[in-house]
């Protein structure tokens, strides 16, 4: 039988760490990451036959489940008709429509892979449409590995800025940041007439979860109307998860662009970006800011991403607020009772962990959390089979697939795992 070890030992011989995205290595958890071999619904099973009731789903990127049948289908046929042309397809079309359907503020749309490749054309977009070259952004947001939003990004990023003694990543020479001026989270900051863009995740998600406090967002939008700056929401999260309009539907606050991912996708790799149809129109091939993608577009992604959304509508929106209550409410009672000092912060479907005592606003209170209690949560869970993602900073993803039975039985496996935590570290 093939094991996790055999393919972790493989993989780091010819893959960096031996993953493809340095969270699942389980660096800062410790311990062999599990090797995936199919997934359904709540479930995944990894290489050696152990079934984990999964929370990471793809880190956002599946809402109603692995391998739902539509998406699989839709798939599957769309594969069948050929995978990339390079030329325009009917469901571009169909997927732009839908998203400025939802989306009222995403006058206009533009497709990509990923969400990194959102954001960072959604800045040049910015840039290049007022002329102005400074960004702010917020500490402890996320915002994919662009080089100018990599300061102090939270993820995974946090334990490089501890292991450098700078903020980001190794590789941005300074001339890459030094327009990028980054914030405290939840502080509506004085902005400069230089200023092209203030990026925002309106819920933050990235730095475990944090919700905007009242007036944060309206006062971003205030503010950056103030000097002319663009207001730009980074809803690869959010977006189609928080509600059917995404973070600036649920909290009544139009950016004037917004950057999607994840969810968008339905598991494939999909970016978009949208936004007012002014600013828009300074993409090429209208205007002079440049951006392109052999696989931008692409049919299998598009059909993927309209299956999803297609499954996603305001019921579906009310069973996953319910869903996330259930689980957050759950968990919380199940850490209190075991004596394990935890918050459950949720905002809509998502939910996060916080090993610590004070509410979090903004990323110096994120980084409060006990990432050594984390790691041992962590393990104590995925023994009881019950997959986290192996990282302090990452959320929980409830979905569609998670049923009450499911979230009871990943609350109960938690009262335990907890209980074994705090037998073995008193907090
Ligand atoms: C995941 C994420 C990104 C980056 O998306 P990728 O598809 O991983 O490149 C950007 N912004 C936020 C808020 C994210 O959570």
């Amino acid at each position: 039988m093939t094991t996790n070890r055999d393919l972790y030992d493989r993989a780091r011989a010819v893959i960096p760490g031996g993953v493809n995205s340095p969270v699942r290595a389980f660096r800062s958890v410790g311990g062999v990451p599990y090797f995936v071999a199919r997934a359904e619904g709540p479930r995944v099973w990894d290489v050696e036959g152990t079934e984990y009731l999964d929370m990471v789903q793809s880190y956002g990127a599946i809402i109603a489940g692995h391998a739902h049948p539509a998406i699989v289908e839709a798939v599957r046929t769309a594969a069948g008709d050929g995978t990339s042309y390079g030329a325009p397809t009917e469901r571009e079309v169909l997927l732009a429509e839908e998203i400025a359907a939802r989306v009222p503020s995403c006058e206009k749309v533009r497709m990509v892979s990923s969400g990194t490749e959102a954001t960072m054309t959604a800045l040049r977009l910015a840039r290049g449409a007022t002329s102005r070259s400074r960004v702010v952004k917020f500490a402890g947001n996320y915002h994919g590995h662009g080089d100018a939003l990599l300061a102090e990004s939270g993820s995974a990023v946090a334990h490089l800025d501890d292991a450098h003694g700078v903020p980001g990543s190794a590789g941005v020479p300074p001339t890459a940041v030094a327009e990028t001026t980054v914030v405290p989270y939840n502080r509506v900051p004085t902005l400069d007439d230089d200023v092209a863009c203030v990026i925002v995740e309106p819920v933050a998600a990235n730095m475990g979860l944090v919700a905007p406090d009242p007036g944060f967002l309206e006062g971003l939008r205030v503010e950056c109307d103030r000097v002319g700056a663009l207001l730009i929401f980074d809803e690869v999260i959010t977006g189609f998860r928080l509600h059917r309009g995404g973070a600036q539907a649920r909290f009544g606050v139009r950016p004037d662009l917004t950057c999607f991912g994840k969810v968008i996708g339905g598991g494939l790799n999909v970016g978009a970006f949208g936004g007012r149809a002014d600013v828009m129109d300074h993409l090429a091939p209208l205007g002079p800011v440049y951006q392109a993608g052999t696989l931008s577009g692409n049919p299998l992604a598009t059909a993927a991403g309209l299956a999803a959304l297609g499954l996603v509508d305001d019921a579906a929106y009310d069973a996953l607020e319910a869903t996330a209550t259930r689980l957050a409410d759950g968990l919380a009672k199940a850490f209190a009772d075991a004596g394990l000092q935890a918050r459950v912060p949720r905002v809509g479907p998502l939910v996060g962990i916080h090993l610590g005592g004070g509410e979090v606003h903004d990323y110096d209170g994120a980084r409060t959390t006990d990432e050594a209690t984390y790691g041992l949560l962590f393990h104590a869970l995925l023994d009881r089979g019950v997959a986290l993602a192996p990282g302090p900073y990452e959320v929980l993803f409830p979905g569609l697939a998670h049923d009450d039975a499911i979230v009871d039985e990943i609350v109960s496996r938690a009262a335990d795992a907890a209980a074994s935590v705090t037998a073995r570290a008193p907090t």
